[in-house]
C-alpha cells in the first residue's frame, strides 16, 4: 500500500459521463477517462486492508460478493497508484483474459464488497480495472502471444460469448488447437448482440477476436452445431467439446395478445438493433424501430434497461418500463449487510436519459400485464394492467395477489418482454446426451465442468443459467483447466 491514509485524504472520483440529452443522438460509449493523475490518486484510496474481500468471489446469500475471477485488485490499486501500468496490467492479465469488458460491463460486487465502503465511497475498481486495460492497448503491450507448442490435442468450443472465448484463449495457451463454432455472423455471443453498442462498443470485441485469431484460435460463424453440423459429428472430430452456447431461451408471457404484431422478446429487438447498426449504420432498415411510437419494457433488469436505451436512440414518442417486484430500498437495509452485494436502487443509463427526457424515471414497481389489445390491423395498441401485492400464500411462498381496483390501460405501439431466460436451447444437449439439471441447464458441477458425457464440458451461462459476463469468463477459464487435465493428465492453468 503506497499510501497508507489515501481513503482519508481522497473522495471517490469516477469518470464524467455525457449528459443523457447529448448522448442519446448517437451509438458510442459515452465516458471521459479519468487523468492519469487522478487514476493514481484513486488507486492510492486502496488500504490493502488485510481480509480484502473484493477478490474473493465467494457467494454471501446467493450473490457474488467480491471479484468472481478473483483479480488481485489491491496488487493492481498499488502498482497504479505508482504509476507502473505494464506491472498491473500483467497482474490483471493474470485472472482476468478480458478486463476491456469487465471493466465496461461488469456490475462490479468488488466494490459492494470493498472495505472502504464500509464507512464511505468503495474505491473505483471497475474504472482502474478499464484503465489499465485501455492504457495496454494504448501503449502496444497487448499483443498476440501464441503458444511455443503445440499438443496435438483439437478441443472444439461451441458458442463465442465471454465463456466461449476465455475457454479458448486459456486452451489455445495450453498449446491445444481450438476451433470456435458461432451460428451468428459475429463473434462475441451476448456482448456482441445483446448489449448495446453504447455500453459496450463491438469494436473492442472485435480487437480480442482478432488477437485470439492471431495467437491460432480458428473462429467458424453463422455454422450451427445440431443443424448445420451434427454434434456427434464433433465428438467424431475433436478429442474434447466444451459446450458454451448461453442461456438463450427467452422467458415468454403467454397472455391474450401476445400473438399481435408488435410484442417482441427484448432479445429480437436488440440483436437485430446491433447488427443493422454494424452492417449499416441502420440504413438496411433491418431492425424494429420504436421511432414515434410509445414503447413499454416488460422486464426491469439490465436487459430491460437496454431495451430503454435503444428506444430512446431510436427517437421513441415515451418509453415506460414494468417491474413486478418492489422498488428497492436507496441504501443497504440491515438484514444486507457489507460484504454482501448490496441490494439498493440502481439508476442506469436507460432511466437517466429517459428521466431526462419525460422527467422522471421510466420504472413502475409492483405492476403485472393482463392482456395485450390490438387495433384493426392485428398490431398492439394497449396494454391493461393491474397493480400487485407480495403476500405469503398457504404454503409460505411469497405470490403477486392483486389489489382490487387498480386496473390500468397503457397505449403501447411497441412492447418488449424482458423477463428472464429460461435456460439453453436444447438441441446440441439433447444430440450429445447430456443431462440437464432441474432448471434446464447443462448439468456440470461448479469447478468440475464435466457432463455425464466422457470429454464434453460445459461453462458459461449453458451451465449456470443466465448470469454475468464475469462470471462466464470464471466459468470459461475454469472449464479449460479441467478440459486440458482430462486430455493430457495435469495442467498449468490456473
Ligand atoms: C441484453 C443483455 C444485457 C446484459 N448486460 C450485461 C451487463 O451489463 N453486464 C454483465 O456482466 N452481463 C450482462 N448480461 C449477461 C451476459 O451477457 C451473459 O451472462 C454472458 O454473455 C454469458 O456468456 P456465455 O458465454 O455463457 O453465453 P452467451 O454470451 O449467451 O454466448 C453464447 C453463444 O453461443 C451461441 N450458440 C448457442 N448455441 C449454438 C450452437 N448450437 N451452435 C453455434 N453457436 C451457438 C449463441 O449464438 C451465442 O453467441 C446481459 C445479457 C443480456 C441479454
Ligand atoms: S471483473 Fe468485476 S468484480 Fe472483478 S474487479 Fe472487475 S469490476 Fe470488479
Amino acid at each position: 500500500m503506497g499510501n497508507p491514509t489515501g481513503f482519508i485524504d481522497y473522495e471517490r472520483e469516477i469518470p464524467s459521463e455525457a449528459a443523457p440529452l447529448m448522448r442519446i443522438s448517437h451509438w458510442n460509449e459515452f465516458s471521459t477517462p479519468l487523468s492519469e493523475d487522478k487514476l493514481q490518486t484513486q488507486g492510492g484510496r486502496c488500504m490493502d486492508c488485510g481480509i480484502p474481500f473484493c477478490h474473493t468471489g465467494k457467494l454471501i446469500s446467493g450473490m457474488a460478493a467480491g471479484c468472481p475471477v478473483n483479480n488481485l485488485i489491491p496488487e493492481w490499486n498499488d502498482l497504479v497508484y505508482q504509476g507502473r501500468w505494464r506491472e498491473a496490467l500483467d497482474r490483471l492479465h493474470a485472472t482476468n483474459n478480458f478486463p476491456e469488458f469487465t471493466g465496461r460491463v461488469c456490475p462490479a460486487p468488488c466494490e459492494g464488497s470493498c472495505t472502504v465502503g464500509l464507512s464511505g465511497a468503495p474505491v473505483t475498481i471497475k474504472n482502474i480495472e478499464k484503465s489499465i486495460i485501455d492504457r495496454g492497448y494504448a501503449e502496444g503491450w497487448v499483443v498476440p502471444e501464441p503458444p511455443a507448442v503445440r499438443t496435438g490435442k483439437k478441443v472444439a468450443v461451441i458458442g463465442s460469448g465471454p465463456s466461449g472465448l476465455a475457454c479458448a484463449a486459456q486452451l489455445n495457451k495450453a498449446g491445444h488447437t481450438v476451433t470456435v463454432y458461432e451460428r451468428a455472423d459475429r463473434i462475441g455471443g451476448l456482448m456482441m448482440y445483446g448489449i448495446p453498442n453504447m455500453k459496450l462498443d463491438k469494436k473492442y470485441v472485435q480487437r480480442r477476436v482478432d488477437l485470439l485469431t492471431a495467437e491460432g484460435v480458428t473462429f467458424v460463424t453463422s455454422t450451427e452445431i445440431g443443424k448445420d453440423i451434427p454434434a456427434a459429428q464433433l465428438k467424431e472430430e475433436f478429442d474434447a467439446i466444451m459446450l458454451c452456447g448461453g442461456a438463450t431461451k427467452g422467458r415468454d408471457l403467454n397472455i391474450e395478445g401476445r400473438e399481435l404484431k408488435g410484442v417482441h422478446l427484448a432479445m429480437e429487438f436488440l440483436s437485430k438493433n446491433t447488427k443493422s447498426l454494424l452492417d449499416s449504420q441502420h440504413q438496411d432498415g433491418q431492425f424494429i424501430s420504436a421511432a414515434g411510437k410509445d414503447v413499454i419494457v416488460i422486464g426491469g433488469g439490465d436487459t430491460g434497461t437496454d431495451c430503454v436505451g435503444t428506444s430512446i436512440r431510436h427517437k421513441c414518442k415515451s418509453v415506460t418500463q414494468f417491474e413486478i417486484m418492489p422498488k428497492s430500498p436507496e441504501t443497504r437495509q440491515p438484514n444486507n449487510p457489507w460484504p454482501e452485494w448490496p441490494k439498493v436502487l440502481k439508476v442506469d443509463y436507460g432511466q437517466e436519459e429517459a428521466a431526462a427526457l419525460q422527467g422522471q424515471d421510466p420504472r413502475h414497481y409492483l405492476i403485472n400485464t393482463k392482456k395485450f389489445v390490438g387495433d384493426e390491423n392485428g398490431h398492439v395498441k394497449e396494454l391493461h394492467t393491474v397493480l400487485i401485492e407480495w403476500k405469503k400464500d398457504d404454503h409460505g411462498r411469497f405470490v403477486p395477489v392483486e389489489v382490487p381496483g387498480s386496473e390500468k390501460v397503457y397505449p403501447a405501439q411497441l412492447v418488449m418482454l424482458a423477463m428472464g431466460f429460461m435456460g439453453p436451447e436444447n438441441t446440441v444437449l439433447d444430440q450429445l446426451g447430456v443431462e440437464k439439471d432441474e432448471r434446464s441447464n447443462a448439468k456440470a458441477d461448479y469447478g468440475k465442468y464435466a457432463t455425464n458425457v466422457q470429454g464434453v464440458f460445459a461453462a458459461g451461462d449453458m451451465r449456470r443459467g443466465q448470469s454475468l459476463v464475469v462470471w462466464a469468463i470464471n466459468e470459461g477459464r475454469e472449464a479449460a483447466r479441467e478440459c486440458d487435465r482430462y486430455l493430457m493428465g495435469s495442467s498449468n492453468l490456473p
